[in-house]
């Protein structure tokens, strides 16, 4: 029997220097190895990197392009503010619209695997979920999306938050967040969180420590609370800039817990570059977590998109190997060992934050691939190499043509 789809001379670092073809059958890949036999369809890698899909663990479509509606400029409260008042505006057709142009230009960019976050609160309501729900049906050919409910605005001060998060677990929302630095009682908030977790038995991705004062942390409440619900393996949390101003062996110490308490951490570098040490005018700190550090530790850790055109993030173009490159470059990670731990965190480390057990190129994998305009993975990072050519399930979902230069 033909396979459906065979690619051809594709470069898998982790079998060897040689390419080889990989071959699809019903969405699969059934077979890996040189000059496999007859296929429907044939592509030509023409020996250049192959990579699973890029995975997105923490992005925010709902929010993702209103800059030419914002005024703020500057701090995470402002920005937290302008987007709460705007966000009474939002209908469902606007979310829906916003959200689909920026997912086209992550899956544009290779990204096969996403987990937004989605605001609930009395002013958006349930509109954005609902929005967010339609997309992930309408899109489903070409990107793995899942929701992840979460109140950007506090819980235990925003009367009837909760009943509409839970409305939103009720209605199919694949995980719930927390964001305790906007609460008035910010433990009582990763509690209730915890609680609604336990009942619909989600696992939970927190928005936390979103500032550079090492000396009280949210993270405690968060890693007492995975240990007293056995939620090891299912707890992610994001930002975590206070990390980014310890000194190494308090560093060590807290990656440690993080490590044995199964708590995977997610940096946003765009987003925390942008954002953190407002309040100097000279030296300004960096403010992105070590997340190579802490993935020597022993710590699932990603690197993700966040924001998109935002008063939070006033940039983007979806490309998560645009953002292993910032992050290489602000950690100061130079050496190839180090690029490819960059490369990790924008697929196989984040498929595994977000405990995708169908991710990899490995015979009955889905066959979900993308070839990059590169031969070797360090230098894909380095280069921001392009990506040229994806396919979901087998079927092909993108294209770009290779840049070409055009002699007198
Ligand atoms: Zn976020």
């Amino acid at each position: 029997m033909p396979f459906d789809l065979v690619l051809r001379n594709a470069r898998l670092p982790e079998r060897g220097p040689e390419p080889v073809d990989i071959g699809v059958l019903e969405g699969r890949i059934a077979a890996i190895g040189a000059r496999l036999g007859p296929a429907l369809r044939s592509e030509d890698a023409q020996g250049r990197l192959v990579l699973p899909g890029f995975v997105d663990s923490h992005i925010h479509l709902d929010k993702s392009c209103i800059l030419d509606r914002c005024t703020a400029e500057g701090a995470l409260s402002e920005a937290i503010a302008e987007v709460a008042r705007l966000k009474r505006d939002f209908s469902e057709d606007d979310v829906y619209a916003r959200a689909e142009a920026t997912l086209v230009k992550a899956i544009l960019q290779g990204t096969m695997r996403i987990r937004t976050h989605v605001e609930i609160d009395p002013r958006i309501g349930l509109r954005s979920f609902k929005a967010l729900k339609r997309l992930q049906r309408d899109y489903a050919w070409a990107v793995d999306l899942e929701l992840c409910v979460f109140p950007q605005e506090g819980l235990l001060n925003d009367p009837g938050t909760e009943e509409l998060l839970v409305e939103a677990c009720k209605g199919g929302a694949e995980l719930i967040g927390g964001c305790p630095y906007t609460d008035s009682d910010p433990v009582a908030h990763v509690d209730r969180i915890f609680a609604i977790a336990g009942r619909f038995d989600l696992d939970i991705d927190f928005h936390l420590d979103f500032d550079l004062d090492p000396s009280w942390m949210h993270l405690d409440a968060v890693i007492a609370a995975t240990e007293r619900t056995g939620w090891a393996g299912r707890v992610a949390v994001g930002h975590v800039t206070k990390l980014s101003a310890l000194p190494p062996d308090a560093l060590t110490a807290i990656g440690n817990r993080l490590a044995a308490a199964g708590i995977a951490v997610t940096v946003l570098p765009a987003t925390d570059l942008f954002l953190m040490g407002r309040k100097q005018d000279h030296n300004v700190p960096r403010g992105v977590a070590p997340a190579h550090r802490l993935a020597e530790l022993g710590v699932t850790c990603s690197l993700a998109t966040n924001n998109v055109l935002n008063p939070f993030t006033p940039f983007g173009d979806g490309s998560l190997n645009r953002i292993a490159n910032l992050y290489a470059n602000v950690a100061q990670l130079g050496r190839k060992a180090e690029m490819l731990c960059c490369l990790d965190m924008v697929t196989a480390s984040a498929a595994r934050l977000m405990r995708c057990a169908d991710y990899g190129i490995d015979i009955g994998k889905a066959a979900d691939f993308v070839i990059m305009d590169a031969t070797d993975s360090a230098y894909a990072v380095a280069e921001i190499a392009q990506p040229l050519m994806g396919f979901k399930r087998g079927i092909q979902t993108f294209e770009r043509a290779a840049a070409r230069l055009i002699r007198p």
